[in-house]
């Protein structure tokens, strides 16, 4: 295998092949041979795969280059770089809160699949959550794939009927004068909650705040937070 994902695909095609036409591949021990072979799931893909590209309804360099964005280009950084400058610059935060699609291409952030994006702004009245209670509609180009319990069948329904439960399991606590507010995302409509800025912060480069930024606080399911002890002063 030439460790590539076209190379993936050819070996698991061939390890595939081989271990459908033979007891036991060469050089295998018994046994060992099964474990080479790719899950039903990543066949699956391989075939419709080729048969789009055999059709010519996609092409194969096209598809590497967005597999290969959204292993290493897109994921929760770049939402972390958008709520950081939302922190610093309050113009850009005014215009993220009002077209947030538009103001995350400022910084380099554009959409893939015509959706909108809209920024939630966390404060100490509002909490914000995001959840997608048909399937795992997400903001992809600001936080990349999402988590695996986002897209399970307790999270998309309890968010809904207990928001205060679901994120006090994540460890956080929300007092009983702060408004819950649950938005449920979908095809043409994905969300960004604007964690609020910790206090502590206030020497934080745009950098450093960007680092405090995680996934979930992107979510709602986790607030920032910053260890005032190592903040400089
Ligand atoms: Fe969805």
């Amino acid at each position: 295998m030439d460790g590539t994902r076209r190379g993936f695909f050819r070996a698991a095609v061939t390890v595939a092949g081989a271990a459908a036409g033979a007891a036991a591949a060469p050089g295998l021990a018994q046994g060992q041979e099964h474990q080479a072979i790719p899950s039903d799931l990543t066949l699956r893909v391989k075939s419709l795969e080729s048969l789009l590209v055999d059709k010519g309804l996609v092409d194969r360099v096209a598809l590497d280059r967005i597999v290969d964005a959204f292993e290493t280009q897109i994921g929760p950084r770049n939402g972390a770089r958008v709520v950081a400058r939302a922190w610093v610059d309050p113009a850009y935060k005014k215009r993220l809160l009002t077209d947030a699609s538009t103001a995350m291409e400022e910084i380099g952030f554009h959409r893939h699949q015509g959706e909108d994006i809209v920024a939630l702004e966390n404060t100490a009245r509002i909490h914000n959550l995001v959840v997608c209670t048909l399937c795992s509609c997400y903001p992809w180009p600001l936080l990349g794939l999402p988590p695996v319990w986002y897209k399970s069948a307790p999270y998309r329904s309890r968010a809904v009927i207990d928001p205060r439960g679901v994120l006090k399991e994540f460890g956080v606590d929300i007092d009983a004068d702060v408004e819950v507010r649950v938005w449920d995302s979908t095809a043409e409509v994905r969300y960004l909650v604007v964690p609020e800025r910790p206090a502590g912060g206030e020497r934080l480069t745009e950098a450093a705040l960007a680092a405090l930024v995680t996934r979930d606080s992107m979510i709602g399911t986790a607030k920032v937070t910053l260890d005032v002890t190592k903040a400089p002063a």
